[in-house]
């Protein structure tokens, strides 16, 4: 069941100048289907040192997005300071990343920090493959009364990736729709296949699957990006792969998604393998090794008696 495409948000993965951000703007402006562009202001890295976001000041290139383009703006939030800073600055909607909802403390206090705010709220899937924690984040929001609540599907941190940077785990986001028919599910290409070449094959699939819509990284040139170079496609190829979806090509498409889905699927059963031969190769040694041990302390036995 292929769905319309209700959202699509798109932009850079990370505020990085004022022209950065204005002229991908710029570039998105005339796509009809754009619901928000997005920026990171706060980036939330794996190791301190990388670029952690440019702060504050991108909120004022958010505003000016919204001025000059007349487009909504979204930004990720981490802290209640994020969330109060995004508010005075009026940005249209907030994302919750996948290492904020890991942990239910912060996903409490930022909630707190929006009680009687009336602003859409993405909650991103936690980096574990936990729908419990997805769910209960969704619930400490509705449970304050905010009611404008959608998910974003960005895959899960495995170490047996195969060909994603995150694996999907498909299953997982259907168990959410199961529980929550009325939510509304947007899937991140982006983050899942950390890879602008598999964008769009991910993207049908995602639709033929029945999500919401779409949220893709979009720099006017992907390979100076500050942030996920890899993963970032050019405005351009964006309106490519928006009107593939939007247009019958995506239904006709479907044989060749099913088959790079059952490629990734092959990828990830290729590392279980190689895992298991590295687990037997280590046992086969430890069996050795004993041997060796055992036979040397019998000869040595043998030679003192
Ligand atoms: C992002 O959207 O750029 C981001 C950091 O996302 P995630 O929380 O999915 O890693
Ligand atoms: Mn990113």
């Amino acid at each position: 069941m292929t769905n319309s495409l209700k959202q699509l948000i798109a932009g850079p993965c990370s505020a990085e100048s004022r022209e950065q951000v204005l002229e991908t703007a710029r570039q998105l402006a005339d796509l009809k289907e754009l619901t928000y562009f997005r920026a990171g202001i706060w980036k939330p890295r794996t190791a301190p040192g990388s670029f952690e976001g440019i702060g504050k000041e991108g909120l004022g290139w958010l505003k000016e997005v919204q001025e000059t383009y007349q487009l909504k703006t979204i930004t990720e939030v981490a802290t209640p300071e994020h969330v109060e800073q995004c508010l005075q600055n009026d940005v249209d909607a907030l994302w919750i990343g996948a290492r904020t909802t890991v942990n239910p403390f912060y996903v409490q206090q930022i909630a707190d920090s929006l009680k009687g705010v009336d602003i859409p709220v993405f909650i991103k899937n936690p980096l574990s493959p936990d729908v419990g924690l997805w769910m209960g984040a969704i619930e400490r929001f509705k449970l304050l009364g905010i009611s404008d609540v959608s998910v974003i599907h960005r895959g899960f941190f495995s170490y047996s990736k195969g060909i994603f940077r995150n694996p999907p785990m498909w299953e997982i986001p259907i168990k959410l729709k199961t529980e929550f028919p009325e939510l509304q599910i947007i899937c991140d290409p982006s983050h899942i296949t950390g890879d602008s070449k598999l964008i769009e094959e991910v993207s049908k699939f995602a639709m033929q699957l029945g999500m919401d819509g779409l949220m893709i990284e979009t720099h006017p040139h992907p390979k100076e990006a500050w942030s996920d170079s890899n993963q970032q496609v050019r405005p351009e190829r964006l309106k490519e792969i928006v009107s593939a979806i939007v247009s019958r090509k995506a239904n006709l498409a479907i044989t060749h998604d099913e088959i790079t889905m059952l490629r990734g699927k092959v990828d990830n059963s290729d590392g279980e393998m190689l895992k298991e031969i590295a687990n037997r190769m280590e046992i086969v040694k430890e069996i050795a090794n004993f041997k060796k041990e055992k036979c040397n302390l019998s000869i040595n036995n043998n030679i003192s008696r």
